[in-house]
């Protein structure tokens, strides 16, 4: 190992004695030539390994020359008082005799570590190394959080201009949608942008508004032919410009655009009939539900009725059942009257006997048989003890 190294601010108060001639640096376990030059004990061996070694300070060959550890310098070295090297702002502020500042260095928080993270070259302060290699080097591996996609810290700001999941805004309609959705979203055939110009416009349509699909598909039918003559003044125009001849085959493909011009004026008119078609049957529909509507309010108003029926049904139900109950209570009258009758019956016939036996000079005292018979009802209970002399 070679010679200690010290701070800067410690390199003045050491004598130049206590410096390597090899290394430059102050002497680690220093040994003594016989010129009086010092050098460390490791470097001297060093010299010796290489052709032809001299000695720095006289020249002479170290082939086979004889050294000796200074033993009084070692002690001396070791005892200077040295600060940290990791010394600077807010860094370490260790000081104490450079025999213990080795051990010090392996185990100082601000001892400089390579950063972890591939491609990064830095070297971080050890207390700070974990805080560099997760939040602050640019190497720090991340993933895209909309796309998934592996990124570096220092790339994930350009990646997301350019990320196919990012949001991004539709310029005409400004609702926000994934960036690869948005050739779709404004698609002149299939996107279901609310706001889309003529396609045409680039080639000179001056159709001015932004319109939804059936309103982009409407302008597409109505301005056919504009379109295809604004795109064949562009093609003469290049062709102009680029000083060709129209082609032999032009004069066909015009009359398979014309051919094609006809075709589409056929079906622009079957278009427009099934348009007023569809117009009527939207109108049917209508009325059908105007008709629908009707009914369930009448529905409802007989709805109403049959809850009145019942309501009616269950109050006439509760008077038949008290005029039953008072049938029954009649039934039990008459039965009873009945009873009574025919106890009137049978007493009436067990009087009359009774009565012809009864004595000669209690019939003067009686004016008539009602009377009699009326005497002898209010007695019945005495007559019916007399023995039976009729029978
Ligand atoms: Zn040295
Ligand atoms: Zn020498
Ligand atoms: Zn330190
Ligand atoms: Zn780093
Ligand atoms: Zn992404
Ligand atoms: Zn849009
Ligand atoms: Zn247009």
């Amino acid at each position: 190992m070679p010679g200690h190294r010290v701070a800067a601010c410690d390199l003045a108060a050491i004598d130049q004695a206590h410096f390597c001639r090899s290394c430059g640096l102050v002497l680690r376990d220093a040994v003594q030539l016989p010129c009086g030059a010092h050098y460390c004990e490791t470097c001297l061996l060093n010299m010796q390994r290489h052709d032809n070694p001299a000695c720095f300070r006289c020249g002479q060959s170290l082939a086979n020359i004889e050294s000796f550890p200074d033993q009084f310098m070692r002690r001396e070295i070791l005892s200077f008082n040295v600060t940290c090297l990791n010394i600077g702002d807010g860094s370490c502020d260790w000081h104490g005799e450079l025999r213990l500042a080795d051990a010090h260095r392996n185990t100082c928080q601000f001892r400089p570590l390579p950063c972890g993270n591939n491609g990064c070259t830095s070297m971080i302060p050890a207390c700070r190394l974990i805080d560099h290699e997760t939040l602050e080097c640019a190497h720090h591996p991340v993933m895209c959080e909309h796309c998934n996609a592996p990124e570096t810290l220092g790339s994930l700001q350009n990646h997301l201009t350019t990320c196919p999941n990012v949001l991004a805004e539709c310029t005409t309609c400004g609702i926000d949608i994934p960036r690869n959705q948005l050739k779709c979203h404004t698609d002149p055939l299939n996107g279901n942008c609310p706001r889309k110009p003529c396609p045409f416009r680039g080639y000179g349509c001056v159709h001015p508004e932004l319109m939804n699909q059936e309103g982009l598909n409407v302008h597409l039918l109505e301005k056919l032919k504009e379109h295809l003559l604004l795109l064949k003044h562009l093609v003469e125009a290049n062709r102009h410009q680029n000083g060709e001849e129209p082609h032999p085959q032009v004069g066909g493909i015009g009359q398979a655009l014309h051919g094609a011009e006809t075709k589409l004026e056929d079906h622009k008119w079957a278009l427009t009939t099934h348009y007023h078609r569809l117009a009527t049957l939207g109108d049917d529909v209508k009325r059908l539900f105007d008709v629908l509507v009707a009914v369930g309010d009448r529905v409802e108003v007989v709805y109403g009725m049959v809850a009145e029926l019942r309501q009616e049904n269950r109050e006439l139900r509760t008077c038949l059942a008290a005029l039953e109950r008072r049938a029954d209570s009649r039934d039990d009258h008459d039965n009873r009257m009945n009873g009574q009758f025919e106890m009137a019956r049978t007493l009436q016939a067990s009087l009359r006997p009774n009565f012809r036996n009864y004595p000669v000079r209690m019939k003067s005292n009686t004016r008539s048989w009602f009377g009699k018979l009326l005497m002898c009802s209010t007695n019945v209970q005495r007559l019916e003890t007399i023995p039976n002399t009729a029978s």
